[in-house]
């Protein structure tokens, strides 16, 4: 009888050779890449496929900042010489078009699962005490399993907190708000502020400490601090401050009580202080899986969890939580598992990243501080830029371009290039290249110029100094 009752239990569970917990950046890349080496994949997921970036991250974020741009050059048109009216701003224009492209990628990513043959299942995962996955009562199994649930925001603990909504609701919103508060200094909160601002939005960007981006380069860090509180930035900071409570009026409208004082008629309170991992609600104790205090999965440097047999990668592992990270790491950990590449793994270095602020910055390698920190002050070489680009030679409006190179040794290796201000986002990739080659500074500077960009500055700066 028993017997009977355990054939019957093990038979009900659906087998893999891989089986990926999350549809997101990189579950899909990882399952995808799996399938390339001819082993049986399922992928698990409970919301739309393509995870964060897709529905809710880069991809719509990027189309929104680039609609606000156009608030930018529209500012700057009549010093250009064109004599053009705005009429109107329709938000829902661009929310529409924002809606159909990402269901055309919701579509693009379903396809292309189903062309790789993996097996989609829809619902939510979670582990049993046998060490199943089950979705909606039914069991399945991996040889080996591939968490990567991502990610989701997080929301304060204060009195009327839920009148806020976050970056997934910034993505629901129908209409341009008349005035906004956005709590947050790290890189959503500047980006969401930046174009709801730029967008005819009356935006407060309230931070804890002194600076936004305190945890970037320093230089990056000031410069745009500095830019947000040029009286020409239309974004208001209130700098020191923490949201204390939040009142929700019969009109819809909302104060924001703070301990510097009350931001009155409101009408989207947005939060952005940082990200939960998604990893609660899958029973990781009862598989052995190891997270820390905040729920992040902890993994060795080949995505290793505490049980062999299952794997993380992404925003789950809380190390630079970015798409193209998630994807390497899931893509290389395949390689790894199915192709005999036993060394094949993402190394957490030299990753570039650009923030879509207004102006907006890029970053690649060390700051000055780490490079400081790993080689010592005596090693380190800094070269430093910062000028008037030339975009802005003839308009009214003014912003600053900044520019710092960290160099290393006798030879100044290239260990970090850090970029604020006008086009850093389309420069940095090619110096990212760079230095992850190792290129030193003379081998920059042997690189005749583009003449004339913002970019030339960095194959030309001169006269390097030591960090203070
Ligand atoms: C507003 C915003 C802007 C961003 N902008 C950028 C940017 O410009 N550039 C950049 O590189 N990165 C950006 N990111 C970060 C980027 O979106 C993430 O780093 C990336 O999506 C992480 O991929 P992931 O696979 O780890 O997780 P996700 O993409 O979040 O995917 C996880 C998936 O798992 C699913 N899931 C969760 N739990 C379960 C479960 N129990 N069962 C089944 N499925 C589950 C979720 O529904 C989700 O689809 C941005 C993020 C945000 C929020």
């Amino acid at each position: 009888m028993f017997r009977v009752a355990i054939r019957a239990m093990s038979s009900s569970v659906k087998e893999f050779d891989y089986l990926v917990i999350g549809g997101g950046s990189g579950g899909i890349a990882s399952a995808r890449r799996a399938r390339e080496f001819n082993v049986s994949v399922g992928l698990v997921e409970s919301g739309r496929l393509g995870g964060t970036c897709v529905n809710v991250g880069c991809v719509p974020k990027k189309v929104m900042y680039n609609c606000s741009l156009h608030a930018e050059f529209i500012r700057d048109h009549a010093d250009y010489g064109f004599d053009v009216t705005l009429n109107k701003f329709d938000w829902k224009v661009i929310k529409k078009s924002r809606d159909e492209y990402i269901k055309r990628l919701n579509g693009l990513y379903e396809s292309g699962l189903s062309g790789s043959k993996v097996e989609l299942i829809r619902g939510k995962a979670a582990f049993d005490e046998e060490g199943n996955v089950v979705v909606d009562g039914q069991k399945y199994r991996g040889k080996k399993t591939l968490i990567a649930v991502g990610g989701y925001p997080t929301i304060p603990d204060i009195p009327g907190a839920e009148h806020g909504i976050d970056s997934d609701g910034f993505f629901e919103l129908e209409d341009l708000p008349s005035k906004t508060v956005v709590v947050g200094a790290g890189y959503i909160a500047v980006e969401l502020a930046g174009m709801l601002a730029n967008l005819g939005s009356d935006t407060h960007l309230v931070i804890r400490y002194d600076k936004v981006l305190r945890n970037f380069e320093k230089m990056l860090s000031d410069e745009l601090t500095a830019a947000i509180e040029e009286e020409s930035n239309p974004l208001t900071l209130h700098k020191r401050t923490l949201v204390t409570s939040v009142e929700k009026h019969e009109n819809g409208l909302l104060t924001v009580t703070t301990n510097t004082g009350v931001i009155e008629n409101v009408k989207t309170l947005i939060w952005a202080i940082g990200r939960t991992p998604h990893t609660k609600s899958l029973n990781l104790d009862k598989v052995g899986v190891k997270t820390t205090d905040s729920g992040y999965i902890v993994v060795d440097e080949y995505q290793n969890t505490s049980n062999p047999d299952i794997l993380s990668v992404g925003d789950d592992t809380g190390k630079f939580e970015l798409t193209p990270v998630a994807i390497a790491a899931g893509r290389r950990l395949s390689h790894r598992l199915f192709n005999g590449e036993t060394e094949n793994r993402l190394k957490y270095e030299n990753i570039a990243t650009v923030v879509f602020s207004h102006p907006l910055l890029g970053t690649v390698g060390l700051t000055e501080e780490e490079a400081v920190k790993r080689y010592g002050k005596d090693e380190v070489t800094l070269y430093k830029s910062r000028f008037n680009p030339m975009y802005y030679a003839v308009t009214k409006h003014k912003e600053k371009q900044a520019m710092k190179i960290v160099c290393v040794g006798k030879e100044e290796r290239v260990v970090g290039v850090h970029i604020f201000g006008f086009a850093a986002d389309e420069m940095l990739q090619g110096f990212a290249v760079a230095v992850q080659m190792g290129a030193t500074k003379a081998q920059f500077d042997a690189t005749v110029a583009i003449h004339p960009t913002s970019a030339e500055e960095l194959v030309t700066m001169r006269g390097g100094v030591k960090p203070e």
